[in-house]
């Protein structure tokens, strides 16, 4: 039975070659598609549906079904049997079909008198593109071995359909990945950006999706897969005494590689009529559609390690992708499923936009694009099956939409945006040298945010007076294991040497919550942004607080130095880690190292109970900074990494801005220097609303300093005072409509 069907299914897709060898038009091919595979498979009905949209499927091709409703029949996805196959990916196989849970009696294409149906997911790596019917009018349930055969048919129609082989004169479909397409997406780095695709992973096109010959198909396969092994061992010798997270990674690569069954699959395919690439893109295919369903997290990660081999595979066999040495396009715009910060750090300024299918605003990834101050979008979906490399394609980074292949008006309308900002940059430059003092004489400092040795020409480019937060972890996040001490002390005096006598604060490691360090052990909290974090590790674990002290020391080597805890819930912890400073210096002074000039050793306030805690802490601590993405999620007990809540609440809520004044009060009483580096301190409105309640030091992403001076140097702050003590009165909940309206007239 099996032989039978194999050589009926590669007997099909011999005669279906034939039909797409000729150069006929591409309704003409679709019809002698359905044409062959009724006869094949002796059913009275074959039909081809294609995605018109995301949501409709439209009849294309029928042998069997009344012809005039050909582009005429259409079916929102889950509607009817075949809406259902769409649907869920799967295939139905019914003997009475008329019975079967969803079916729709479409009078015009007459199909009623149909019993038996079988409907295949035309699909190509998880992308949906349509569904394959066969239909007869006995009642018989198709054989696995038929719906094998069909499945197969089904990619290779898929296949074509990729390479817009039903594109052209009778078709009344547009070429797929031609059309212009908008992609919601969530903003993760703000700016607009215009360029070329460059796919991070790149799509294999296959072009040969049918075996001319079984036998050279399989000789290819097994050369292939044995390229393949040889390179996996090669990467295993490498890393041998390496990290051992990656050697585990590999070690599941070469299971698979070495995998009989997976290697059984693809020979089976072979012997059914697809050519090696095919077999192994349908296998990936599946499991891809296995991926969709598991929840366990360690499974989904094996299935895509399976499915980054088949890439690998897939570029041995046709000689595709990074190997070719393909140059970046001119102004690149990247995509991928999702990226790592090393790797994201290799490509550098040198791209102009980032967008992940995946990926999230608090992602790592995601902070090294605001690093580097490249437009960025997350979550927008299907960009890496819709986008293609070279195609043209606009990011807006504000509004979180991806413009792809965009049409002359949106073209138009975005380069106006750019032009806009540009404009604005150069206002901001002119400005660069001045300080920002606002219309009634305050001074406010303007600091910036860095982490990467990257940010640091910015120091001198954005105007920044120094360096208000320098987020250590970062440079512990992009490696593949714990930097040593030495590593540590010569980036830290790079950091001071750029910053040429500049106040540089040093955040100590800021780990735990989303921030979770490759080579660290996992801990499984159930609430990691509430859990074991920050100065919490550094104090349970001294010995990695210690070394990072050690090397801020050796780093100054005499010069000032400043050294921040971030995420201080109590005054006693600020005492330990103040104690461990003492400790460190004594045994520096020891050894005989150089001890700073001056020390200055402060926290961050980004949990309310500190700004309750005794006075004298006020009184001992060096300064203090508001680290405001925390504050404020634990202040409105609402996750900073979850749109759903974050966006309910502002940050000029009275009850927000009356807590960030009661700690100035505070600060203001001891004396304690006060800064603010949260993300709002970046953002202009929230900027001169946090200068109004008397917060004098901002520390921001470099390229917001520009339109925060902009601003700063408008507004009055008594007037912008008394409409926030108006709008409390009031019994407003957020100041914002009243402080837009003084915006807009000043
Ligand atoms: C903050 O919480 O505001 C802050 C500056 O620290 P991070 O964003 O790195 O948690
Ligand atoms: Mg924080």
């Amino acid at each position: 039975m099996v032989e039978s069907t194999e050589s009926e299914s590669r007997r099909l897709l011999g005669r279906l070659r034939e039909a797409m060898a000729g150069d006929a038009p591409g309704q003409a091919r679709l019809d002698k598609i359905t044409h062959l595979i009724a006869d094949s498979m002796g059913t009275e009905v074959c039909s081809v549906y294609l995605f018109r949209d995301d949501e409709t499927l439209e009849l294309c091709a029928t042998e069997g079904l009344n012809v005039e409703s050909v582009h005429e029949t259409r079916m929102r996805i889950g509607e009817g049997l075949v809406g259902r196959v769409a649907k869920y990916g799967k295939v139905v196989n019914t003997p009475d079909a008329p019975s079967a849970k969803g079916f729709r009696y479409m009078p015009e294409t007459g199909e009623e008198r149909y019993s038996s149906f079988l409907g295949i997911p035309v699909q190509r790596l998880g992308e949906m593109m349509g569904v394959l019917v066969v239909q007869s009018k006995d009642a018989r349930e198709f054989s696995a071995d038929a719906v094998y055969a069909l499945e197969v048919v089904a990619m290779v129609i898929a296949e074509m359909a990729e390479l817009g082989a039903f594109v052209g004169e009778g078709a009344a479909l547009s070429p797929l990945h031609q059309q212009p397409v908008l992609i919601p997406a969530t903003a993760a780095q703000e700016g607009a950006a215009e360029g070329h695709v460059w796919l991070h992973e790149p799509r294999v096109v296959v072009t040969n999706p049918i075996a001319e010959d079984p036998h050279r198909e399989l000789q290819r396969l097994t050369e292939a897969v044995e390229e393949l092994r040889v390179g996996v061992d090669k990467m295993l010798k490498i890393s041998e005494n390496g990290d051992k997270d990656q050697l585990q990674v590999l070690e599941t690569y070469r299971m698979f590689a070495n995998s009989k069954g997976w290697m059984r699959r693809m020979e089976e395919d072979i012997s059914r009529g697809l050519s090696a690439e095919a077999a192994v893109e349908k296998e990936q295919s599946q499991a891809r559609a296995r991926m969709s369903q598991v929840q366990d997290a360690y499974l989904r990660e094996r299935l895509s390690d399976l499915d980054d081999l088949s890439n690998r595979l897939l570029r041995i066999l046709t000689g595709q992708g990074a190997e070719t040495g393909a140059e970046l396009p001119e102004n690149p715009i990247l995509i991928a499923r999702n990226i790592g910060p090393a790797e994201l750090l290799e490509y550098g300024r040198s791209l102009r936009g980032i967008v992940l299918e995946e990926g999230s605003v608090g992602s790592h990834a995601a902070i090294v694009a605001r690093a580097l101050a490249i437009p960025l979008v997350v979550n927008a979906k299907r960009i890496t099956t819709e986008a293609l490399n070279g195609d043209h394609i606009m990011v807006d980074g504000d509004q979180g939409i991806v413009h792809l292949r965009p049409d002359e008006t949106v073209v138009s309308a975005f380069r106006d945006k750019i032009a806009m900002q540009a404009d604005a940059q150069e206002r901001y430059a002119s400005i660069r040298e001045k300080s920002a003092i606002t219309r009634d004489g305050a001074q406010v400092n303007l600091l910036m945010n860095a982490g990467l040795m990257a940010d640091l020409p910015s120091l001198d480019g954005s105007g920044a007076e120094g360096v208000g937060l320098f987020r250590t972890e970062l440079q512990f996040l992009v490696r593949n294991q714990m930097p040593k001490r030495s590593e540590l002390v010569a980036l830290y005096q790079r950091v001071l040497d750029a910053a040429h006598g500049k106040r540089v604060v040093f955040r100590t490691l800021d780990i735990g919550s989303d921030k979770v360090l490759p080579y660290m052990k996992p801990t499984d909290e159930p609430n990691p942004a509430l859990g074991w974090r920050a100065i919490r590790v550094g104090l349970d674990k001294p010995g990695i607080m210690r070394m990072q002290l050690q090397a801020l020391i050796r780093a100054a080597n005499g010069r000032p130095l400043s050294i921040m805890f971030p995420f201080v819930a109590q005054f006693e912890e600020f005492r330990a880690a103040r104690k461990e400073v003492d400790k460190t210096i004594e045994r520096e002074r020891i050894l005989g190292h150089a001890l700073p000039e001056r020390l200055e050793v402060g926290a961050m306030l980004e949990t309310p109970s500190l700004a309750f805690a005794p006075h004298k802490f006020f009184d001992e601590v060096d300064f203090l900074s508001i680290g405001g993405n925390d504050l404020k999620q634990f202040f409105f007990a609402a996750d900073r990494e979850n749109e759903r809540v974050r966006k309910r609440y502002d940050t000029l809520n009275v009850s927000f801005l009356t807590f960030i004044e009661q700690i100035v009060e505070r600060c203001e009483r001891s004396d304690t220097p006060l800064s603010f580096c949260g993300e709002d301190a970046g953002r202009p409105i929230e900027a001169v609303c946090l200068a109004a309640m008397g917060i004098r030091t901002l520390s921001m992403r470099p390229a917001s300093i520009g339109p925060v001076k902009s601003l700063l140097m408008k507004v009055n702050l008594p007037d912008l005072r008394k409409i926030i003590s108006d709008s409390r009165h009031r019994g407003d909940q957020s100041v914002r409509p009243a402080v837009m309206r003084y915006l807009r007239e000043i």
